[in-house]
């Protein structure tokens, strides 16, 4: 027996949080009884679990590693219609991405049916380290770097240090390449965090998210997580 929310978060509707939401809201009913209150148990082999009028059917879990290129939306569906990053995986399942990156930032997304993997990894209190390869303009001195090293006032509060490295600069065309990892997630952050030392950001890709890499893959292409990748992100 477990907790109803953990049982559809584990069935990949959603979060365990909006899980809460929909339980609440009187979506959800379990062998014809409707329950409104948190904290029900049930089992997923022996009871009929209905969300939305849908049975609930314990689907296996599956973990993709996308190499998302710019230009593709990181959400499940897109108002305009654009291409989505679940347009890019297996159409089987139905996966939601962890976290976002901007439509212009290509790189790195997982995604996954597992609720409550997706949950651990978004928490603020779980530092997933992510490192980006920023393509800005002009040639950052490494003071301005320090800046961004020692936390930099955006104006959603203080960043949390972040470590960054000089690959590169082109005086012709006056741009550089720095490699820049941050443990937070806020919306557009590395791009904020360029400009607050004016430099702004002209190409952004992520290149690692903890222990994954983008190794072996090209723009537009995924992989399944291996069991030891999806037990040590955990
Ligand atoms: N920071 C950004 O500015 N954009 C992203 O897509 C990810 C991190």
């Amino acid at each position: 027996m477990e907790r109803l929310q953990k049982i559809i978060a584990q069935a990949g509707i959603t979060s365990r949080r909006k899980a809460e939401t929909m339980i609440q809201e009187g979506r959800v009913y379990v062998n014809g009884q409707q329950v409104k209150e948190l904290g029900v148990k049930a089992d997923i082999h022996q009871d009929e679990i209905m969300v939305d009028g849908v049975p609930l059917e314990k689907e296996e879990p599956v973990y993709y590693l996308l190499y998302k290129p710019a230009g593709v939306i990181s959400s499940v569906d897109d108002e305009k219609g654009r291409r989505t990053v679940i347009d890019l995986v297996p159409p089987e399942k139905r996966v939601y991405p962890i976290g976002r990156l901007d439509s212009d930032t290509s790189g790195l997304i997982v995604l996954t049916n597992d609720g409550e993997f997706a949950n651990i990894l978004m928490h603020p209190k779980y530092k997933v380290r992510k490192t980006y390869i920023a393509k800005v303009q002009g040639m950052p001195l490494r003071e301005s770097l320090k800046k961004l090293e020692k936390g930099i006032l955006l104006e959603d509060g203080k960043t949390a240090p972040a470590k960054t490295k000089l690959i590169k600069t082109d005086n012709k065309k006056g741009s550089s390449v720095v490699e820049i990892t941050i443990h937070e997630g806020r919306n557009r952050q590395v791009r904020r965090m360029f400009d607050a030392i004016d430099h702004p950001v002209l190409k952004l890709k992520r290149e690692r998210y903890g222990i994954l890499d983008l190794k072996g893959l090209n723009a537009g292409d995924w992989r399944e997580l291996k069991p030891h990748e999806v037990k040590t992100l955990r």
